[in-house]
């Protein structure tokens, strides 16, 4: 019997969707008009918070965070190992140095205590980072009451990688709302949450780191009267300082737009799945995610871990999902073992919690549109890799 593929994460179109794409399409501008700046309203009313700068990624989103944030080749920035390489890539598109701190084993996002006795000895050691970038791994936040207490403590900003995170809640308060970092990136690339094809957003409630995104984001120009040195006539721009074209199309935020009214209807469905996963998956030796009590997670992914001494069954296990048209994925290859970062001094070994956490996991299936029977099948094929791998007895 063929069954069609399963991949881990897809997007989940509407033909409202498809309508909201297509009126866009036949509207006057089809950048820089109406829909970029209502979709960067919208999300913030969602979240609560005061200014959003849509970019056309989340790494756009993340370079011009960090360049608000005065981020330069002097300085450090310190993320999480167990992200998507953006996270760190952003801190050296501007020249600075990365450094990260290793994850907590139970929810596998960036470790509080960890942070605070790393940023203790780079204290002593006059080396202490400019901003830090806790990365909101599967949709659930991170401790951010304790990273933002530190942050008063040590004087770093927080860039908060919200890229699996939009919808969610961290103590009863949307993720974005700025209660506890200075910036908040969004992701809106098809496997994420929400989509807009590709695209990104930079939330604020600082109107100053706000206004220094939208210039860089837009080539480092500005039209606005309390900026200009002259006023020559209507036609008349200056460019201040060297940007960038980041810009999000008006196709992009009218997808993004339509597709945010149904984001939590999108959240709740995976929330359910997990549910079903939990009873699916009861009698087999693996460990599901952590879900933390203060927290609602916008469940971006579902990672599962084989037990710490079957870690060299990892690969049979994905190999015999993917054969069975499972699109399993590993979240994530440790970015310090990424040869780039081996290359600027990092090794095998330097965090060692998301090294094994890394050698153990595997995504499985998660998103709007994934049925119950297919859940049902993840379920016994994966039962089936397990036994034939010897992680368990038929
Ligand atoms: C997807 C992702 C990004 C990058 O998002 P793009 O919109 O593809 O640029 C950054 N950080 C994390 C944690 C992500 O998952």
């Amino acid at each position: 019997m063929t069954h069609d593929f399963i991949p881990y994460g897809r997007q989940s179109i509407s033909e409202d969707d498809i309508a909201a794409v297509v009126k866009s399409l036949r509207s006057d501008t089809l950048t820089q008009g109406p829909c970029v700046t209502e979709f960067e309203q919208a999300i913030c009313t969602k979240v609560g918070a005061h200014y959003g700068v849509a970019a056309n990624s989340a790494t756009s989103a993340l370079h011009l965070a960090c360049l608000a944030l005065g981020v330069g080749t002097d300085d450090t920035v310190w993320t999480s190992p167990n992200t998507f390489i953006a996270s760190a890539n952003c801190a050296r598109y501007c020249g600075a140095n990365v450094n990260f701190v290793d994850i907590d084993p139970r929810t596998y996002n960036m470790c509080a205590d960890k942070l605070a006795e790393k940023l203790a000895r780079a204290k002593t050691k006059g080396n202490l980072p400019k901003v830090v970038i806790p990365v909101h791994f599967a949709g659930q936040s991170c401790d951010m009451r304790a990273i933002h207490a530190l942050s008063k403590e040590y004087g770093f900003r927080i860039i908060e990688d919200a890229s699996h995170a939009i919808g969610a809640k961290y103590q009863d308060n949307y993720v974005g709302n700025g209660a506890f970092s200075d910036i908040c990136i969004f992701s809106f690339h098809p496997v994420k949450i929400i989509t807009s094809a590709e695209g990104g957003m930079a939330i604020t409630n600082d109107e100053q780191l706000a206004k220094h995104m939208r210039t860089h984001c837009s080539q480092g120009t500005t039209k606005s009267p309390d900026e200009l040195t002259q006023m020559p006539g209507d036609w008349y721009y200056e460019q201040h300082t060297l940007g960038f074209n980041y810009r999000m199309t008006e196709l992009q935020a009218a997808l993004g737009l339509s597709q945010l009214s149904r984001l939590d209807d999108f959240i709740e469905c995976r929330h359910k799945q997990i549910a079903n996963y939990e009873i699916l998956l009861k009698s087999l030796p693996i460990t599901l995610p952590y879900q933390a009590d203060d927290n609602y997670s916008a469940l971006h992914l579902f990672p599962i871990l084989l037990p710490e001494h079957n870690k060299e069954a990892r690969k049979g296990v994905f190999d015999i999902l993917r054969q069975a048209g499972i699109g399993t994925q590993v979240h994530y290859i440790p970015v310090h073992t990424q040869p780039y970062y081996q290359a600027l001094g990092f090794k095998q070994g330097d965090f060692p919690i998301a090294e094994d956490y890394y050698a153990r996991t595997l995504s499985l299936p998660l998103f709007a549109d994934l049925t119950h029977a297919q859940q049902e099948r993840v379920a016994l094929i994966l039962k089936h890799a397990l036994i034939a791998n010897r992680v368990m007895r038929a």
